[in-house]
């Protein structure tokens, strides 16, 4: 049996889980955080050193705080610690390591096998950081940190794009000039593919139809939010685009909008575009209109308390939800089947609500009190009646780069 690490590395963290193939079943799982951060005087700061794994048949947490002045320092110490925990016996035992990576662009068009820590696999990743500046880089540095603390060991570049890298031109198309997509790439391509794969591979399952016929929509809605159409297990349209602020309201995140709201507050505030595009990425959605926090959770309490602007959150995104559900519904000619997944996804069982009762004109009917059940678990919710079923399936990226890492890696 193989034991896969897959990873996922950001400027300052390092989110890991361990797992055993063709079993699929999880090992160990944590994040290693704030790497290399420093205070205001540029002194340099403790990380956070989070480990769940079975001890003794019993699950465990444990929290330390290391000094992590880089992500290589991070890897090492990682593996150090699932030897000492007796996690793996020997390092030996990870036959492979798979990598989260946001952007793939066109290039890359599946999993790729990385041909070392500075081959062409990892350059292309670097050209490719026009596209997701903080992200990609960040992964590199990740992938560079496994191949010093793992030499030989197989390593997969697992992209959030190629699964949406099957959209027809009139899907991922911008109409800009012509020149923008040949010279700069700018078209859409699409975030959370893992998911929407994994998601709509088991929604096919859970309706026990062959995917070749399926024809499913996935709403992965967790702080950052997308909705995909799948049709015959292959992604005919998202939400997101070029970067993940296209599509819906999200946490933090605008989603579509009228490009001259930037022009006008850009005059009256005196604001450059990267100010902007800030204020787009980090302080709209459902923070900047509810005025509370990026967790719906908080939107909720605000709701109960009558609070117009969380309520006003609330029906902003749930009607965008809707209205992207109904395009894809008319696009594909048809759905089988809506599925929820991610923490909104899982787990906010009025959201949930509102959207599906949005589409009764599709002929939804959603089991409410399915719905009212189904927190963080493969459910249906709704009844046999319904002409398109719903669901709650649970996401699993990791599953799905730990796959990918026994195939394109070849791993035994
Ligand atoms: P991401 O991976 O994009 O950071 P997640 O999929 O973890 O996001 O989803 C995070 C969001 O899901 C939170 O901001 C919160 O709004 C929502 N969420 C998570 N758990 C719950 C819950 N138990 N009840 C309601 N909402 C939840």
């Amino acid at each position: 049996m193989a034991k896969i690490m897959a990873v996922n590395a950001g400027s300052s963290s390092i989110k890991f889980q361990l797992l055993d193939m063709p079993a699929e079943t999880l090992i160990a799982s944590g994040v290693m955080e704030r790497i290399g951060t420093k205070d205001a005087n540029g002194n340099a700061q403790e990380g956070i050193f989070t480990l769940k794994y079975n001890k003794n048949g019993e699950k465990v947490k444990e929290e330390t705080n290391p000094m992590l002045p880089d992500h290589a320092v991070g890897v090492e110490l990682l593996l150090k610690t699932l030897v000492e925990k007796n996690i793996v016996k020997e390092l030996t035992e990870i036959t492979g390591v798979g990598h989260r990576v946001v952007q793939g662009g066109e290039y890359f068009k599946d999993s790729a096998l990385i041909d070392g820590p500075d081959g062409t696999v990892v350059n292309k990743i670097l050209e490719l950081a026009d596209l997701a500046p903080l992200h990609n880089k960040a992964h590199v540095v990740g992938m560079r940190a496994f191949f010093k603390a793992l030499p030989g060991v197989p390593e997969v570049a697992v992209f959030d794009t190629t699964f949406h890298q099957t959209m027809a031109e009139e899907a991922y198309m911008y109409a800009t000039p012509y020149e923008w997509y040949t010279k700069y790439g700018i078209r859409k391509y699409g975030a959370h593919g893992t998911s929407h794969k994994y998601v709509s591979q088991r929604t096919a399952e859970l309706i026990n139809k062959p995917l070749e016929d399926t024809k499913i929509i996935v709403c992965h809605l967790g702080n950052g939010a997308s909705i995909s159409a799948v049709k015959g297990g292959k992604c005919v349209d998202t939400s997101m685009g070029l970067t993940p602020l296209e599509g819906i309201p999200m946490g933090t995140r605008s989603g579509n909008l009228d490009p001259t709201a930037l022009q006008v507050v850009a005059k009256h505030e005196g604001l450059t575009l990267d100010d902007l595009l800030n204020t787009l990425n980090k302080k709209s959605g459902l923070l900047g209109m509810g005025g509370r926090t990026n967790d719906a959770r908080d939107v909720t309490k605000g709701m109960n308390e009558g609070d117009h602007r969380c309520i006003m959150a609330f029906n902003v995104q749930s009607k965008r939800i809707a209205d992207y559900i109904a395009s894809y519904y008319v696009y594909m000619g048809g759905c089988d089947a809506i599925a929820f997944t991610a923490g909104m996804g899982e787990n906010l069982t009025h959201l949930r609500e509102k959207i599906l009762n949005r589409l009764g004109v599709l002929g939804v009917v959603i089991d409410k009190e399915a719905n009212d059940k189904a927190y963080g678990v493969e459910a249906k919710i709704s009844t046999p009646e319904s002409k398109i079923q719903c669901w709650v399936v649970p996401t699993n990226e990791e599953v799905m780069i730990a796959r990918d890492v026994v195939r394109v890696g070849n791993v035994k």
